[in-house]
């Protein structure tokens, strides 16, 4: 494939706030996009110079795409694999949908990362009832999490007993379900990869991952915020998912670290990821820079961090933590705080849970940013961490 140089046109499969990050750092360096989203007010959509408005199976949106684009990516997972396969018989696509299609579903991902000799938790695939009476002991307590489409901990249920388990997949409505055990992490982290057609890899440093109520809360990126052993291991085993796939793009992957010292990988995304947007404001290269590179045929250099980070996710809670009513979150009092950088999405109506933004804060050492990140959370009504 031929190198797109800046005047080229970028497409990207999905409008949400990755694909508006995506379009940001495409402009930024001289690209026209193009957006296909069915939401007119869809974060991407509504920032970029093309603003295809139909359904991700619809043809002729898929035909209008090609026509404004040099090349597409895509910027969340469930785009419907088929939809990047007919894509991909017009224009060049990176991510393939093959890979795409792995990582919609967890029990073939799962598969895949133990094809590479990954370890991942135990676990069962579930597709029907005998599989059910088929679960070793060991595996409870778990977690049943559907296959597909499950994303922020949704789709996914905690059970103790095997009682439990069977009433919690009739929840799911006998969907097909992974059920794993749950593990006693100690921390969770994730690895960035981007890999480009020539298989050159680059990556982003170990990012340490606080989840809550099963939605990214808190990612802190610094010289040992993960053992050096683990980080070392996940970026390997990263690197080698990525190669397993021949993957073209940015991918990452998450992992679990045990309190016995082991490292066990826990899904992938085929696309930048929450957390690794603090790359933006603390890296040279961001991972939506790394996507835009990838998906152009540009070259790819090792991103160098040049400053300790920690993210926080604003979630739409935020808006609502005054009272019943929606009101704004008071900005002006965490951007009085040196170092942050506030990144909003531009989503019109926050809703408790949905992702409305980060908070990046930068500074001169792990501990002067922790510091001024639970300023800021204090200012702004969340958790400390
Ligand atoms: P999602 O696709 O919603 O991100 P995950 O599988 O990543 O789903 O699960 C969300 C969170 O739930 C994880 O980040 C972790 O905190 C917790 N979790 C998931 N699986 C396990 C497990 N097997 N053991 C312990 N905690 C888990
Ligand atoms: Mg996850």
């Amino acid at each position: 494939m031929t190198v797109l140089l800046p005047g080229a046109t970028l497409g990207v499969m999905g409008g949400g706030q990755l694909g508006r990050m995506f379009v940001h750092a495409a402009q930024r360096m001289g690209y026209f996009t193009a957006v296909l989203d069915p939401d007119e007010s869809s974060p991407a959509g509504s920032v970029s110079h093309h603003h295809v408005r139909t359904d991700y199976l619809d043809e002729s949106g898929l035909v209008r795409l090609c026509g404004h684009a040099d090349a597409i990516t895509t910027e969340f997972e469930n785009v419907p694999a088929d939809a990047l396969a007919r894509l991909a018989e017009r224009r060049p696509v990176a991510p393939g949908a093959a890979a795409v299609a792995i990582a919609q579903d967890r029990a073939q991902e799962k598969a895949h990362f133990t094809r590479c000799g990954v370890p991942c938790a135990p676990h069962a695939v579930i597709a029907d009832a005998d599989d059910l009476d088929r679960v070793v002991d060991d595996l409870l307590p778990g977690i049943l999490k559907t296959a597909r489409l499950g994303y922020d901990g949704k789709g996914q249920a905690r059970v103790g007993t095997r009682a439990e388990l069977r009433a919690a997949w009739e929840g799911l409505r006998r969907a097909p379900c992974v059920l794993e055990k749950l593990l006693p992490l100690a921390f969770e982290c994730s690895v960035l990869v981007a890999r480009g057609r020539d298989g050159a890899m680059v990556h982003l440093p170990v990012q340490r991952n606080l989840h809550r109520a099963g939605i990214l809360a808190v990612t802190e990126v610094h010289e040992g915020c993960v053992p050096a052993e683990q980080a070392r291991r996940a970026v390997e085993s990263t690197r080698r998912i990525a190669e397993g796939l021949d993957y073209v793009g940015v991918l990452c992957v998450e992992f679990f670290g045990l309190e016995d010292g082991a490292l066990v990988v826990n899904e992938m995304a085929p696309r930048p990821h929450n957390s690794g947007h603090w790359s933006m404001d603390a890296a040279d290269v961001s991972q939506f820079e790394l996507q835009v590179r990838t998906l152009a045929g540009l070259p790819l250099v090792q991103p160098r961090q040049h400053s300790p980070a920690l993210m926080l996710n604003l979630l739409g809670d935020l808006w609502f933590a005054r009272g019943a009513e929606e009101s704004t979150p008071d900005w002006g009092s965490v951007l009085a705080l040196p170092g942050t950088h506030l990144h909003l999405y531009g989503k019109l109506g926050a809703r408790p849970g949905r992702k409305m933004g980060h908070l990046t804060v930068t500074g001169t050492s792990p501990q002067a940013v922790r510091a001024v990140a639970l300023q800021a959370a204090q200012r702004l009504g969340l958790q400390p961490f």
